[in-house]
């Protein structure tokens, strides 16, 4: 079968593997799409993780059941999250998969993931409906929030990017107000926003300085900040405002399948709005390097196996 495999920086070559077979317990998923992460990106331009997450936000159809598994069978249309996805197929632990519900689209199944990730912070970081929340980033991490965060009742959600196209899609999306943190000091604006006092709690949604400051000096005292973002390099923090506030910080990298997908179910949420473009695997480099351009025109990427 065809594979993306890693050969190093911005170095992803398609290769023909042996076809993996499903061991005990394990799935073998004929991949429909697999979306590139924030992370799968991290990686192309700086080097694998040591756990690495490439390829993981998979779609497909079971071509093939371990023995010992149960509750699936041949044919079943499913969510599969395991890093290998770039490839014709993706055996992968029962425990990994969910089934797609009927009437869900592929390419809304393949952005569940990452709402996964935005339901995980959400819960960890403890918001309520009542909280006012600012967004730093709306790519896929921010506006998975801003998903989220509508499918919880809260009503006033302020979220900021540089890119003209991301802010279109946050406001397409349901933000209150969108910024550019390029015309406008968002901290500023935000305590204009709240009679001076600050929101309950920010997101980071990018993983740089610039927007970890933004959060941090947004929130109001004793508010929280949500580290999402994948950060390249160390950033210089404000400790002193951050004793004398008592600020909060959370940092989460984990995913809540089961809130995510009962949002799915009972709310009008559309992830699948994200989605800017699908190549076939052999593209899968230009993705990368479309994701990589400065302008962030292209938001989340699918490839399809
Ligand atoms: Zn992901």
């Amino acid at each position: 079968m065809k594979s993306a495999i890693y050969h190093g920086i911005r170095d992803l070559r398609i290769e023909e593997v042996p076809e993996p077979m499903p061991k005990p317990g394990q799935i073998k998923v004929k991949v429909k799409y697999c979306g590139i992460c924030g992370s799968d990106l991290h990686e192309y331009l700086h080097g694998l993780f040591p756990q690495s997450p490439f390829g993981h936000e998979a779609c497909g159809q079971i071509v093939e059941i371990g023995q010992g598994v149960s509750g699936f069978q041949k044919g079943d249309q499913v969510l599969a999250f395991q890093k290998g996805a770039y490839a014709e197929y993706l055996v992968l632990p029962q425990e990994r998969v969910i089934k797609k519900p009927e009437n869900m689209s592929w390419e809304r199944a393949a952005v569940v993931e990452p709402l996964c990730g935005a339901a995980y912070a959400i819960e960890r970081g403890g918001i309520q409906s009542g909280d006012t929340i600012l967004i730093t980033g709306a790519g896929p991490v921010g506006l998975m929030a801003l998903l989220g965060l509508k499918a919880i009742g809260v009503k006033k959600i302020y979220i900021t990017d540089i890119s003209e196209t991301r802010r279109k899609k946050a406001e397409e999306m349901g933000a209150t107000l969108v910024l550019n943190p390029l015309t406008e000091k968002i901290p500023a604006k935000i305590k204009e926003l709240s009679a001076g006092k600050g929101v309950d709690v920010a997101i980071e949604a990018v993983g740089i300085e610039a927007t970890l400051k933004d959060c941090l000096a947004s929130v109001r005292y004793q508010g929280k900040v949500i580290v999402q973002g994948i950060f390249t390099d160390r950033v210089p923090v404000h400790m002193l405002g951050f004793v004398t506030r008592e600020t909060t910080m959370i940092g989460t990298n984990s995913i809540n399948p089961s809130l995510a997908m009962s949002w799915i179910e009972t709310q009008e949420i559309r992830p699948e709005l994200i989605i800017t473009k699908i190549l076939p695997l052999d593209q899968i480099s230009e993705g990368f390097e479309l994701l990589s351009q400065k302008t962030k025109e292209q938001i989340k990427i699918l490839i399809a196996p």
